[in-house]
């Protein structure tokens, strides 16, 4: 037979057809990828459950077969339901699917199959919605019903329509019946202290398991391993920037006289973060440092204060914001800062993209002459015609917006410059080492004093649709006292969401709860909607999202910036938009669709001068629903951080981090940083002690390949993105 690693290429372990449906479904490329497939739940013969006694609420397992399918149109919304009965022999339950009509192509009368998903009830009678299901070929339906296979549990993989989850299995183990020795990544003492499977007898048993108690310690072992090599990985990029030489920069009189002019004292917190940025900055090597704080905490003020320290050098500082209009921003308040003594002398320079050519190319000038110590700019900074004479600090303003790739090009302007990145998101200590245990993290946790505040509500308009009227209202109220608002919304298009819903059903479960569809608000339909209505009709609305050119997007802002406009409906797009001290109140339609930290982050925007802010949290979630605990959490503290924790405990590090910080999360497959908190603390440490021993992994050659084999799934993942 012949023999492969887990580095070998599955074009040459398999055919050359299953491995390119393989890169199309998944993206793998080599046999270890898809080995670290896991199965997303196990099914086993013996346990599956008898549809008569199905259990409201409860996750379970059905084998049984179509009998009947059937599609209708929705009566109160665009789109279609597909229903399917299947029986087990003794009773019959109904599947649906909402927009799904192509699952009728395989969900025919007669096939049997197993059946997964969470009982729901629909006037009165008991349904699967949207459950993952496998379809038996008839060697399966044969090796379902033999007595002897009734132990087996049954790995259910993530599929897609092209690759079902059993053709994924039967894949599976032709490459394990091929697959050599595998080097455990785990040094020899810490798997025999912990307990740990060796690596081939963990993958064998996660796959292909003989009885259901082999799944868990396989498990425990591949968690351990995925949180030692990222730990590893990421402590030896630590080092790795550590090696190199930057040019310390000391403070002086630039810092003491902006310090001495300061209208107010700094915070507790930002004397300490500042302390530790300025011993940074005297290392002999770069800086590597986030710094975390709620939107008004007072990053900037710490940052600003980054770049005098470098700049009493002669020294050039970055600062890189994700749009036109918070670079803009970020300019002038930078500039109002150093006042009229230290502007002139450090000129700011702000350069992006939409300049002008001949504004621009004066501005590239005093970037690159080293005439300008402070440079705030977009993307623009990072094109090739932007030189600096001395760049010794990059500051990043909202990592959540950028990638470590982009990060790492405006640090190439430069010989080893010092890195700050600024952040607003609130990070659990636990996926801060997880995802930036590259980075040193410092907080700042106390706002400044003075703020007005903001009142939070929830408007439940399941129990109470009458609120709904009532929350336009509310906001037509704040206009008329001359303070504008924000309403957000999950989508832009609901019309257009059915077809989105049906693309995205293609990769797994919807859970619906099995409730009635609920009504989707969009930001074209929310537009519609306040323009006929009476209480707005002298109200300026404006629709902003996505989707639109970043121009028109820009100038949306900017006007409601200035006050030209009073209402802005948006997607989330708003969240790292512009100051507005005006805006005074915001709507969240839909808002249990967002993440905990997501709308923490969202009302932030509002209740930032002197006026408090009012935030409405319109949900029709049921009471006592997670969706609405969720919802309500949000409503009963101002505590970001105390947010991010919830957030980390009921969903899971995805939401807290953001759907654009995926270097890291797609490589994150078994581990979870809330639940795995204290192993990957043990691994850390564990990866600490090893590195100390053998800093560039020599005597531990498992361990280099799986850092190999993980990096090469990032650099993929990153340039798919691209
Ligand atoms: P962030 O960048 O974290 O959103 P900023 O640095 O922009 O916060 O600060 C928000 C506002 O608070 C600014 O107007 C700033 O001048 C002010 N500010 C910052 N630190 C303090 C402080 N210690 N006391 C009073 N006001 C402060
Ligand atoms: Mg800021």
């Amino acid at each position: 037979m012949s023999s492969f690693s887990l580095a070998s290429r599955l074009d040459g372990a398999l055919g050359g057809k299953t491995a390119k449906a393989l890169e199309r479904a998944f993206a793998m490329h080599t046999v270890g990828d898809l080995l670290a497939h896991y199965p997303r739940r196990y099914a086993k013969r013996g346990e599956l459950t008898e549809i008569a006694l199905l259990p409201l609420g409860e996750p379970v397992t059905i084998v049984a077969e179509v009998r009947t399918v059937s599609e209708r149109r929705m009566q109160n919304r665009k789109g279609s339901i597909l229903e399917v009965i299947i029986s087990d022999g003794h009773g019959n339950l109904a599947l649906t699917f909402f927009n799904q009509g192509w699952r009728k192509n395989n969900l025919t009368p007669g096939r049997r199959g197993i059946f997964a998903g969470k009982v729901g009830e629909y006037r009165g009678a008991k349904q699967l919605a949207h459950p993952d299901y496998e379809l038996f070929d008839d060697e399966e339906t044969a090796r379902m019903t033999a007595e002897a296979n009734a132990h087996l549990p049954i790995p259910i993989y993530p599929a897609t329509s092209a690759l079902s989850s059993w053709q994924i299995a039967k894949i599976v183990a032709l490459v394990l019946d091929g697959l050599g020795d595998i080097a455990d990544p785990l040094p020899e003492h810490a798997r025999a202290r912990g307990g740990y499977l060796d690596a081939r007898t963990a993958i064998e048993r996660i796959h292909r398991p003989d009885f259901e108690e082999q799944i868990a310690p396989a498990l425990e072992t591949l968690r351990m391993h995925e949180a030692f090599v990222l730990q590893t990985a990421l402590l030896q990029q630590r080092a790795f920037v550590r090696s190199m030489s930057a040019t310390s920069r000391a403070p002086g009189v630039l810092l003491e006289d902006f310090d001495a002019a300061l209208p107010f004292e700094r915070t507790p917190d930002q004397v300490a973060v500042g302390d530790s940025i300025a011993d940074d900055l005297q290392a002999p090597w770069p800086m590597n440092r986030l710094v975390q704080g709620e939107v008004g905490s007072g990053k900037t003020l710490v940052a600003l204060r980054a770049m005098l320290q470098v700049a009493e050098s002669g020294g050039q500082s970055a600062l890189i914001a994700p749009t036109e209009v918070l670079a803009a921003q970020h300019l002038r308040s930078i500039a109002r800062m150093l006042g009229t003594r230290l502007a002139p002398e450090l000129m700011p320079t702000l350069l992006t993209g939409q300049m002008p050519a001949a504004e621009r190319r004066k501005a590239a000038l005093r970037v690159a002459s080293g005439q300008a110590r402070i440079v705030v700019g977009t993307h623009a900074l990072l094109s090739a015609s932007t030189t600096f004479a001395d760049l010794g600090l990059v500051v990043v303003d909202e990592q959540h917006r950028f990638g470590v790739d982009q990060r790492e090009a405006l640090r190439a302007k430069g010989t080893a410059p010092h890195a700050l990145v600024l952040t607003a998101t609130p990070i659990p200590r636990t996926v801060a080492m997880t995802v930036f245990g590259d980075l040193d993290v410092s907080t700042i946790r106390t706002m400044p004093p003075g703020r007005a505040g903001i009142d939070t509500y929830v408007a439940p308009i399941g129990e109470k649709p009458a609120w709904f009227a009532r929350v336009w209202e509310r906001i037509a109220e704040e206009v008329g006292k001359g303070h504008q608002a924000f309403v957000v919304c999950a989508a832009i298009d609901a019309e257009a969401l059915s077809r989105a819903d049906e693309e995205e059903s293609a990769e797994g479960p919807v859970d619906e709860g099995g409730q009635a569809p609920r009504t989707r608000w969009g930001v074209v339909q929310v537009g519609e909607l306040l323009s006929r209505h009476p209480a707005f009709s002298s109200i300026r609305v404006q629709i902003l999202h996505g989707k639109m050119p970043s121009e028109e997007k820009d100038a949306v802002m900017q006007a409601f910036a200035r006050g030209d406009i009073d209402v802005v409906v948006a997607t989330t797009v708003v969240e790292v938009g512009v100051d507005v001290a005006n805006a005074s109140a915001m709507v969240i339609l839909e808002a249990d669709r967002f993440g905990v930290s997501q709308l923490h982050q969202l009302r932030g925007r509002v209740g930032r001068g002197g006026v408090p802010g009012l935030c409405l949290l319109v949900t029709e979630s049921a009471r006592g629903s997670l969706a609405r605990e969720r919802v309500e959490a949000v409503a009963e503290t101002l505590d970001g951080f105390l947010l991010a924790e919830v957030d980390l405990d009921l969903r899971g590090e995805g939401d807290v981090l953001g759907g654009t910080q995926s270097g890291a999360r797609s490589s994150l497959r078994l581990l979870r940083v809330a639940k795995d908190a204290d192993l990957i603390a043990q691994a850390r440490i564990l990866a600490e002690q090893l590195l100390l021993d053998d800093p560039a992994l020599v005597r531990n050659p498992g361990l280099a390949a799986a850092i190999e084999r993980r990096v090469s799934t990032e650099e993929r993942a990153a340039l798919a993105k691209n």
